[in-house]
């Protein structure tokens, strides 16, 4: 299938909708996640169009990656976390809802499950208190 211009994130890369940004530079953005499976859910879109990882240019994976890193281990230190999971899916049948290539970093903390996917959207005050907690840890 192909890239579809009209996706949520690739609306958000264009500044037509916003979100609680962490950090850009001129290969990605990383977000807060509105429906957050844990406490700090981020997330790491590369700004290049491609669907998910199985159409994504290698090259684009090759700058991801590091900065997915990045971002978990800032991430683990600035909200108190236990581990990190990394998520990443691919197409419907893969989990996948948001057809722009991203990586989930999810805090983890000792003892609670995720939450559902993509299902309870978070109070606009407590991602923006994350975000900023999430700048300054990788700052
Ligand atoms: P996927 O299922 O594609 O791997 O993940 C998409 C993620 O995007 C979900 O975790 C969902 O909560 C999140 N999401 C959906 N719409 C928006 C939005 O408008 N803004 C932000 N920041 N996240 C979104």
């Amino acid at each position: 299938m192909a890239y579809d211009t009209s996706n949520i994130f690739a609306r958000i890369l264009r500044g037509e909708i916003p979100c609680h940004k962490v950090y850009e530079d001129a290969d990605a953005v990383v977000f807060m996640d509105v429906m957050p499976q844990t406490a700090g859910h981020t997330l790491v879109v590369p700004k290049a169009p491609s669907r998910n990882l199985l159409d994504a240019d290698p090259a684009v994976l090759a700058k991801i990656i590091p900065l997915v890193q990045k971002v978990a281990v800032a991430a683990k230190a600035a909200f108190n976390a236990d581990g990190i999971s990394i998520a990443q899916f691919n197409e419907s049948a893969g989990g996948q809802t948001v057809f722009h290539l991203h990586f989930h970093v999810m805090p983890r903390y000792e003892g609670q499950p995720l939450q559902i996917h993509a299902r309870q959207m978070e109070d606009a005050a407590v991602l923006a208190a994350n975000a900023e907690k999430l700048k300054a840890a990788l700052a």
